[in-house]
């Protein structure tokens, strides 16, 4: 009986062997090719050739054939009959990086939607870490939950200062300094991209050029880059333009300056000198490169006062000519939580901060710094002085009409702001967005005025106290055309990742990419379409030192782009900021679709671009 049943179990063992043999080799031959084959398409490789017709196939995240016609079978058939098959995009700048803190925006969809497949975060002087986190737990993070889009990080110069020196203006200690370049170094050790400044913020501008250098020469020996907001985008961007040159010949490292532009009406032309002091640094070998976003407004938030508060509430400098001094101010708030121990604040701070929960990292920032400095982030976090007291309340707008009804003082209030409408953008640059009366939204105030046959400053007067909301181009089209001729100048869009729908943005989150595309080569013709193809692709490559992204070539990662031209949809406009891009119909990250007929998959399929060491 035992003998049998060992016969039997042998029996059935091999047989069931040699079943599962047969089923294997059945599956093999049932296991496609590729992963995804792209035919029909028309292929804008990343150079500036023109589009040629050609197939992309596509295997375990790699590009493995380029070619016409390529028999075989795939995973998925794409039909790009039509269409343009290009590089998924590289955004060199954007600042999603706060809105990717949380899950909900970990995909971008605002971005993926323009057919971005790779970003650059930690921009503008302003990162996580390592104040809210270290570097290499915010990557393991993003790794482990998935993220859209590819990302590498650069280290915020301004966080390393507020972590070390705090808000203070003045120059580090010999100390501070080392400490300054010993987070740098961390950094870039857990892989970082390297360095970025926001030289107009608070408390990076504190920073002059020798400490910015010394910050710099830390990223060299790893091949990193410096990312900066320049000191100056107005008057004195040559000057700006010249301080980054210099950071780079004497620290060794690349620059590449952020959203490259001129603001203010009476500046417009001065790109062309700084294009020029750009040149000439490049025909030294100096590494320089710039990015642009396409759009003649700025700021995450572009909507402005229309009347200075210091055309009716007298200089904020100048207190004798103060004359609101029952308005609340930033020390009276600061007054209030003073009273509060160091536990409380902290307290406090915790229950009102978006970054939750706190990590280790972000709750030793707050056991270390100064009271001062948790006494007015706090008193910032939870009462903001500026909404006491404006044109929207009663103490506001009893005080400005009781002016501006006086003949002599409202003389003078129009007269001011008249120069500052003019000294920003002239009333034909400035444009409604978000408007009670809905005949004016998109009108420029030059035409308000003419509907309401006012003069500009009353017209101006008349939509702040409506709580229009205005929009000044502060660059002109010339300029923008000038800088993206450039074959230095890549593409950034900016932009953040918000929460859809929530608190007003700038349309550059939205639609950066197929809005260039779609105005500057389909409709203005002003560059090629491969010209820009290669400024959001190849050339953001070549910016960051990536060998195997930005091309549509074998052996490279498989971030593809297949861009319907013919229905590149822009829903975005000043009055409705909010609103997903369409042209994208298909897209691939890391081999991964993302898009499928323009509708997104729910893969997270993004990689954390480390630099190698
Ligand atoms: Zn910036």
């Amino acid at each position: 009986m035992k003998k049998r049943t060992l016969y039997l179990s042998v029996f059935l063992f091999i047989g069931l062997f040699f079943l599962s043999g047969l089923n294997d080799a059945a599956q093999k031959s049932k296991v496609p090719e590729f992963d995804v084959l792209i035919k029909n398409g028309k292929v804008l490789d990343g150079s500036l050739k023109p589009a040629y017709k050609a197939d992309v196939a596509v295997k375990d995240g790699v590009i493995v054939r380029l070619g016409k016609s390529i028999k075989g079978t795939a995973a998925k058939v794409i039909n790009a009959r039509g269409l343009y098959v290009t590089p998924g995009f590289i955004d060199l700048h954007t600042h999603v990086d706060g809105g990717m803190y949380f899950p909900e925006n970990r995909a971008c969809l605002n971005y993926l939607t323009q057919g971005v497949t790779t970003v650059i975060v930690g921009q503008c002087g302003s990162s996580a870490w390592p104040i809210f986190e270290k570097a290499e737990d915010q990557m393991k993070r993003w790794s482990e939950e998935g993220i859209g889009p590819n990302a590498a990080l650069l280290v915020g110069q301004g966080t390393v200062r507020e972590l070390v020196i705090g808000m203070e203006e003045r120059e580090p200690t010999p100390e501070e300094l080392e400490q300054m370049k010993e987070l740098v170094k961390e950094a870039m050790e857990q892989g970082a991209y390297g360095l970025s400044t926001g030289l107009i913020y608070t408390p990076s501008r504190y920073a002059k050029t020798d400490e910015i250098t010394e910050l710099v020469k830390v990223i060299v020996p790893y091949g990193g880059i410096y990312h900066t907001h320049i000191r100056n985008e107005e008057d004195k961007l040559l000057d700006a333009v010249k301080e980054a040159i210099e950071i780079s010949e004497n620290s060794g490292a690349p620059v590449h300056i952020s959203h490259f532009k001129v603001m203010e009406k009476k500046n417009w032309g001065l790109v062309k000198e700084a294009c020029a002091i750009i040149e000439e640094a490049r025909a030294r070998e100096v590494k320089v490169t710039a990015d642009q976003y396409p759009y003649k407004f700025t700021s995450g938030y572009p909507y402005m006062s229309l009347i200075p508060s210091s055309a009716w509430r007298g200089e904020e400098e100048e207190d004798e000519e103060r004359e609101d001094l029952e308005r609340l101010t930033s020390e009276d708030v600061e007054a209030i939580f003073d009273h509060l121990r160091d536990s409380h604040l902290i307290e406090l701070y915790k229950k009102s901060t978006p970054y939750y929960p706190l990590s280790d990292r972000h709750l030793q920032f707050l056991d270390e710094i100064p009271r001062k400095s948790l006494v007015s982030m706090v008193g910032r976090r939870l009462i903001s002085s500026g909404a006491y007291g404006g044109l929207g309340t009663t103490k506001g707008r009893t005080l400005f009409l009781k002016k501006l009804n006086d003949p002599e003082e409202g003389k003078r209030i129009r007269e001011k702001i008249r120069a500052y409408i003019d000294d920003i953008s002239g009333p034909e640059n400035i444009i409604v967005g978000i408007c009670v009366e809905k005949n004016l939204e998109g009108k420029s105030l030059l035409q308000v005025a003419a509907i309401k046959r006012k003069s500009i400053e009353d017209a101006a007067i008349e939509l702040e106290l409506m709580g229009a909301r205005c929009i000044p181009l502060r660059m002109c089209e010339e300029d923008i055309e000038y800088i993206m001729k450039k074959d230095y100048v890549g593409t950034g869009s900016d932009g953040t990742a918000p929460f859809y729908g929530i608190g007003l943005t700038h349309i550059r989150s939205y639609s950066t990419f197929l809005h260039k595309i779609k105005k500057y080569a389909l409709e203005r013709k002003s560059v090629s379409l491969p010209h820009i193809i290669r400024s959001q692709t190849s050339l953001p490559a070549q910016i960051m030192n990536w060998e195997d992204r930005g091309w549509i070539k074998k052996g490279y990662k498989a971030d593809i782009v297949v861009l319907d031209p013919k229905n590149i949809k822009l829903r975005t406009s000043i009055s409705n900021p909010h609103a997903y891009s369409e042209g994208v119909k298909y897209l691939l990250i890391n081999g991964k679709l993302v898009l499928d007929r323009g509708k997104w998959t729910g893969n997270l399929p993004g990689e954390i671009i480390k630099l190698k060491k």
